[in-house]
Formats: structure tokens, C-alpha cells, sequence
């Protein structure tokens, strides 16, 4: 487990959340205490539809919310998306950008990516970047050289490592149970480490590197106590309080 900084445990609901689902947001509020506030920062991600709801919540407790995505422009005539700025005007403190889902399924760049990233910055809000390889480059023995692509192209140019955060995120670990073993992490987290002080320097130690894919209870103590992991994103685990908590109940 890293020493510094405080970790952070962040949830991405992906498309999922109605208003019901506000009640597990209450839930975590009100379980997150001082004693866990000390240990771990939480964050949340819902759809954006849930924001402004969650917004109240949160504030007393300090849990910070996030956006799953945002128009690199600030405004204008872009019919359905959503701007940083609209996010953080909702309550946002971060945004999640270049997802493997948006990569994917968007066909989102990593010119992209770092515009959006860029675009967060200008709005307040702290990126979370992420990276990951497929099964077939990984197989192909490619996962360090393609995070390394990424990063490199996704990243922000001009940002103050504390308010950077990366997340890798294997793309077949997302979803589907599985995980990387135990030592590809500690390489590829190290690996990424390096690099972020190749890229900003010495301070690159302050940038957060998340692990995500397939995150659970279960799993959640072995994967959070490797070196350089400084958190987790979490997807399917996020969506219920109880498993949420328990995974960040790993730091207390
Ligand atoms: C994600 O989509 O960011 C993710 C990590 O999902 P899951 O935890 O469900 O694998």
C-alpha cells in the first residue's frame, strides 16, 4: 500500500442509477467516519442525471462526486453532450475520461482524451485518465508498450501531478471477473509510476494510479496492498453501498 498520498476508492455506476438509487449514496455517507475519511478519499461517479441529487448528500460527508465523461469544449452546439464546466456546476470535483468504454465504443482518441482531460482541468475538476490494455495485446506480450502509448497520448500536458489521477484498467478485467495476477499489477503500476516521472518529474509520486477491473470485496485486500496502487475504480461493486464500503473499509 502506498504511504502517500491518500488513497482514493472511486465508483463508476457507468449507465445505471435512477433516483432509488440515491438511497445507497445516503448509505455511504453515512458510513464513511473520520476515522475512514482519514484513510481514503471516496468518490462517485453516477450518471450525470444524478448529480445535482447527490450533490447535498455528499457535501457534509466529503465525498466527492465525479463525471463519467465530458465535452473537451466548455459550451456550444454539441446536442447531448455535456461540458466539464456543466459538471462541476453540478457538483463535480472529477471526471473520469478515456474509459474503455468510450475508447471503444466512441472511438475516442488519445488526442481525444487528452483534450478532455485538458477541458476538466480548465473547469476545476481533477481528470481521472484511463489506461489499459486488451486481452489480445496483452497476449501478444504489447500491454506495457500500449499503456505507455496511451499515457503518453492521453495525458495532460500541463498539470500539477497532485490533481492528476491515472486508472488502469485492464479492458478484459473490466466486467468480466477477472483480474490481472497479483505481480502484472505491482509491473504495470511501476511501469506507469515511471513513466508519470519521465512526463512531470519528481512530483509524479503525488498522481494517484488506480487499479480497476473486477474489483470486490474479495479481491479488493491483495490488489489495494500492492505498491503504486493508490485506489481503486470500481464498477459493478459500486453500485450497491454495502460492497462499496467494504472495499474501502480495506484502508481503515
Ligand atoms: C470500470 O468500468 O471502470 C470497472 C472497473 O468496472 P468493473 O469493476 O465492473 O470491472
Amino acid at each position: 500500500m502506498s504511504s502517500t498520498p491518500r488513497p482514493l476508492v472511486a465508483g463508476n455506476w457507468k449507465m445505471n442509477g435512477l433516483s432509488a438509487s440515491i438511497s445507497e449514496i445516503e448509505t455511504i455517507a453515512q458510513h464513511y467516519d473520520a476515522g475512514l475519511r482519514a484513510k481514503v478519499e471516496l468518490a462517485i461517479c453516477p450518471p450525470a442525471t444524478l448529480l445535482s441529487r447527490a450533490a447535498p448528500i455528499v457535501a457534509g460527508a466529503e465525498i466527492r462526486l465525479g463525471g463519467q465523461d465530458c465535452h473537451a469544449k466548455a459550451n456550444g452546439a454539441h446536442t447531448g453532450d455535456i461540458s466539464a464546466e456543466m459538471l462541476a456546476d453540478a457538483g463535480a470535483a472529477y471526471v473520469i475520461v478515456g474509459h474503455s468504454e468510450r475508447r471503444c465504443d466512441h472511438g475516442e482518441s488519445d488526442a481525444l482524451v487528452r483534450a478532455k482531460a485538458e477541458a476538466g482541468l480548465r473547469a476545476g475538476l481533477a481528470p481521472i485518465v484511463c489506461v489499459g490494455e486488451t486481452r489480445a495485446e496483452r497476449d501478444a506480450g504489447r500491454a506495457s508498450e500500449i499503456v505507455e502509448r496511451q499515457l503518453d497520448g492521453s495525458l495532460p500536458q500541463d498539470v500539477a501531478p497532485e490533481r492528476l489521477v491515472v486508472a488502469y484498467e485492464p479492458v478484459w478485467a473490466i466486467g468480466t471477473g477477472l483480474t490481472p495476477t497479483l505481480q502484472d499489477v505491482a509491473q504495470m503500476h511501476a511501469a506507469i509510476r515511471a513513466r508519470l516521472v519521465t512526463l512531470f518529474g519528481a512530483g509524479a509520486g503525488a498522481t494517484r494510479i488506480l487499479y480497476g477491473g473486477s474489483v470486490k470485496p474479495a479481491n479488493a485486500g491483495e490488489l489495494l496492498r500492492i505498491a503504486n496502487v493508490d485506489g481503486a475504480l470500481i464498477g459493478g461493486a459500486s453500485l450497491t453501498a454495502k460492497d462499496f464500503l467494504a472495499i474501502a473499509e480495506i484502508y481503515r
